[in-house]
């Protein structure tokens, strides 16, 4: 018999096994690529856990799970009202496919595997949110915080388009305070400032990790492969922040062995390749896998569920309730390189940094169909990597794979390119 979202249980088994055969089959290739070091495994554990064996998200703690729709949504906000925030942006290619029904054809791919899982009711990590935050960012997040809200209940975050006057920031903070009741309502705990606080420090150890961990993954010969670390960072989604930094510093003191033992997993004369657009979201690592089977190095990524969500730290000023929030607010959003801003130049000049840092040779840029706001900042890198003789190349794509083998000559092509382009 049909549910309420019309599914019946033979469709949910259906689901069921095609969604966690494919996440399986990702992880595998991930972790075939090259040695995994000993303390990733926990990471890939993790995913394993969510999208595999369908388990709940293991707690440190007795916290409800508030389930975000964007990097934007404070995680230091959530764990003050002690809940813990799981970032629900998916790249299923099963759930899109249960989307599909429900949201119009031409919208992106991530907003219909969101809705699919919601509608199948097969992913625990989702179900047993209490609550969604989703951030009004671009057309497609606004009118899927409408939607889905049918089948779970949902706060729209107001984002404001510009980000540069402290007016804007304004706009967010009245957003964020608008969000602490109503987060206490699930959790039935006050937002104080000493909680604050420490929602502020644990997501600082986090990104205190992680800056390590970047020295790291700077190395101009790889210490792990790059589509393994964007599973580690794609399961800071689904674990406790404290968890994910513990982990994260075991990962860091192992390849620093690693780097003493002269361990590395890549050569000389591999073209190093930058990845950036629209979210790279397990199991949807396609186009990482195809970059590092076809022969290049995936040495950074520039995307909102790699570096970019744990980059920039909160800087407190004031110490005050308010000064805190206000740094909250400032940090979610003046320095995020997400194009959804009308004003995006900060990206274009992030990017030549890490261009520069990590020794980049070739520009891979990933949009998801129907993604109009990273598309629409296409030709503004591709004039950027113009002037700075730095091949680029815009792959669009989707959430099947179907498109696997055109993307895969498209990849090993740009490869040989920059191959040709680096030794002329
Ligand atoms: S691409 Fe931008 S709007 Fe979309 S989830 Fe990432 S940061 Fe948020
Ligand atoms: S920013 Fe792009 S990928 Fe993210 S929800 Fe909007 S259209 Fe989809």
């Amino acid at each position: 018999m049909a549910d309420q979202n019309g599914i019946n249980e033979r469709q949910r088994e259906l689901f069921i096994r095609k969604s966690t055969r494919v996440a399986a089959s990702y992880l595998k290739r991930a972790k075939e690529l090259s040695e995994l070091p000993d303390a990733a495994k926990p990471f890939f554990d993790v995913l394993e856990n969510t999208y595999v064996k369908l388990a709940d998200i293991q707690k440190t703690e007795d916290r409800k799970s508030i389930g975000t729709l964007c990097v934007m949504v404070p995680a230091e906000l959530v764990y003050a009202a002690g809940a813990m925030p799981v970032r629900l942006c998916s790249g299923s290619y099963t759930a899109y496919s249960i989307g599909d029904d429900y949201i119009p054809r031409d919208a992106c791919p991530l907003v219909k595997a969101v809705m699919g899982f919601g509608k199948i009711k097969a992913l625990p990590a989702f179900d047993n949110c209490s609550l969604l935050v989703a951030p009004v960012t671009c057309d497609c997040k606004k009118k899927l915080a409408g939607t889905i809200d049918s089948v779970k209940d949902t706060i729209p975050l107001h984002i404001p388009p510009l980000k540069k006057d402290d007016a804007d920031t304004e706009i967010f903070l009245k957003e964020l305070y608008r969000l602490i009741p109503l987060l206490e309502n699930v959790t039935g705990k006050q937002v104080t400032a000493k909680s604050l606080a420490e929602g502020i420090n644990m997501v600082g150890n986090a990104q205190y990790e992680m800056s390590e961990f970047l020295k790291y993954r700077r190395h101009d010969l790889s210490l792990m492969s790059g589509t393994q670390v964007m599973a580690v960072m794609n399961a800071y989604s689904y674990m406790p922040v404290n968890l994910w930094a513990e982990q994260m510093h075991r990962l860091n003191e192992e390849l620093k062995l690693r780097l003493s033992q002269g361990r590395f997993v890549s050569r000389k004369n591999q073209p190093r390749i930058l990845v950036t657009g629209s979210p790279i979201a397990f199991p949807n690592i396609k186009v990482p896998l195809l970059i590092e089977e076809m022969g290049g190095v995936l040495a950074a990524d520039e995307t909102c569920m790699g570096e970019r969500g744990l980059y920039d730290p909160v800087s407190v000023i004031d110490a005050s309730f308010d000064g805190m929030m206000r740094s909250l607010a400032s940090r979610y959003t003046k320095p995020c390189t997400c194009p959804v801003f009308v004003d995006n130049s900060q990206r274009i000049y992030r990017i030549k940094q890490m261009i520069k840092e990590h020794k980049i040779q070739g520009v891979i840029y990933h949009v998801l169909r129907g993604c109009l706001v990273y598309d629409y900042e296409y030709q503004l890198m591709e004039e950027a990597m113009g002037k700075m003789d730095i091949p680029i190349i815009r792959v669009e794509s989707d959430y099947n794979e179907e498109d696997v083998e055109q993307l895969r000559i498209r990849i090993e092509a740009f490869i040989e390119l920059i191959k040709m382009h680096t030794s002329a």
